[in-house]
């Protein structure tokens, strides 16, 4: 039931922006330590900080409240968290008070163990991320990660009747040999595969500069042996999407770099500890665990006005060897991909 005592004021930012969208990572805590994202030796936040499972649904009630549509769990690891088919199953309940959409994105690990009871939770579409189908490649990047696991997770997924978005990293000199079988595969299997570009967050045991692939060179690439026509395939993220003939399959790149896509920005994302981020490269937050503790929901509700109010215009990436490195802190796990 949503709160009576709540507006139902649209989040709208200073550039007129409305945001329908929450991401929100659960735990900064994954069974993986994937190179791009992470350090080998991590710290992460003390667990006593950790949002309850019911606050997090709480929180996200008072955001659907103010018009969110969509709600995505991620992380970190999302479904290492203990008990997390809770939360989806609170969650759930939301879509009766105007919520479209629930999903999540998922490292494919606890897949077999998750994939049902996703479904029963209202879950129909999952982002997975693997970046590599070669077992030692895959052992290399991930650090932790078996691939034969993932694997068996995204078959277990397709077999409850999920649909599943393949999440890709680009890596050059690591992956970018396998974008086309990657994509070849995940078509036949009736799944999307997104590419994404990797972002200078938070500090990691690699040099970015080598791994960064820009998707302006891929697509240039893949259109000599592909016929790739825009899509306007929607699906409240970032990514761009082309329908590639060949293989009848649909192609997205999220490139925060070669083409930066903060106009159209309709989402904000939330840490396990409540800090809700304002733009995944900035660091403009506003806190909201204490308010919810101590304050309640309608001092939750205000503070969002105020985040509405500084939600920067965007982000300002940079990876390039000749110009200082622009970047956030944090890393990725922490506020979410
Ligand atoms: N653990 C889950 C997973 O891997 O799907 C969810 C969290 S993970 C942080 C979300 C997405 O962010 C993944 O697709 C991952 O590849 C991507 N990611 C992590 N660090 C990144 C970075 N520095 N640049 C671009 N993408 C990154
Ligand atoms: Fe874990 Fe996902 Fe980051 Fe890999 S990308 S270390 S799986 S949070």
């Amino acid at each position: 039931m949503s709160d009576p005592s709540i507006s139902k004021r649209p989040l709208i930012d200073n550039f007129g922006r409305t945001v329908k969208y929450l991401r929100i990572s659960v735990t900064d805590r994954c069974d993986f330590r994937c190179t791009y994202c992470m350090a080998e030796n991590m710290t992460f936040l003390p667990k006593k900080e950790i949002l309850q499972l019911e606050e997090i649904a709480e929180l996200a009630r008072i955001f659907v409240n103010r018009g969110v549509k969509k709600l995505r769990l991620t992380g970190g690891e999302p479904l290492v968290r203990r008990d997390i088919m809770k939360l989806f199953e609170q969650l759930n309940h939301l879509h009766d008070v105007g919520l479209e959409e629930l999903t999540v994105t998922t490292n494919g690990s606890q897949l077999r163990k998750h994939a049902a009871d996703l479904v029963a939770n209202g879950i129909k579409r999952i982002n997975v991320s693997l970046d590599t189908r070669d077992a030692g490649k895959f052992a290399e990047i991930t650090r932790w990660g078996r691939l034969s696991q993932v694997l068996d997770g995204i078959d277990a997924a397709l077999d409850a009747g999920l649909k599943i978005k393949i999440n890709m990293v680009a890596l050059r000199g690591e992956n970018d040999h396998e974008i086309v079988p990657m994509m070849e595969w995940a078509h036949e299997k009736g799944m999307d595969l997104t590419l994404i570009e990797t972002m200078p967050m938070g500090a990691v045991d690699v040099e970015r500069a080598d791994q960064y692939l820009p998707l302006s060179e891929v697509r240039e690439t893949l259109s000599n042996q592909f016929t790739l026509r825009d899509d306007h395939h929607k699906t409240g993220g970032p990514a761009r999407y082309v329908r590639v003939e060949e293989t009848g399959g649909r192609l997205g790149m999220i490139t925060p770099l070669t083409h930066n896509f903060c106009e159209g920005c309709n989402r904000v994302r939330m840490t396990a500890t409540g800090e809700l981020y304002l733009c995944l490269g900035q660091d403009d937050k506003v806190s909201l665990r204490d308010l919810l503790r101590n304050e309640g929901p309608e001092a939750v509700d205000k503070m969002l006005d105020h985040a509405m109010d500084i939600k920067p215009k965007g982000h300002d990436f940079v990876i390039d060897r000749n110009v200082p490195q622009k970047s956030v802190g944090r890393h990725m796990s922490v506020t979410g991909g």
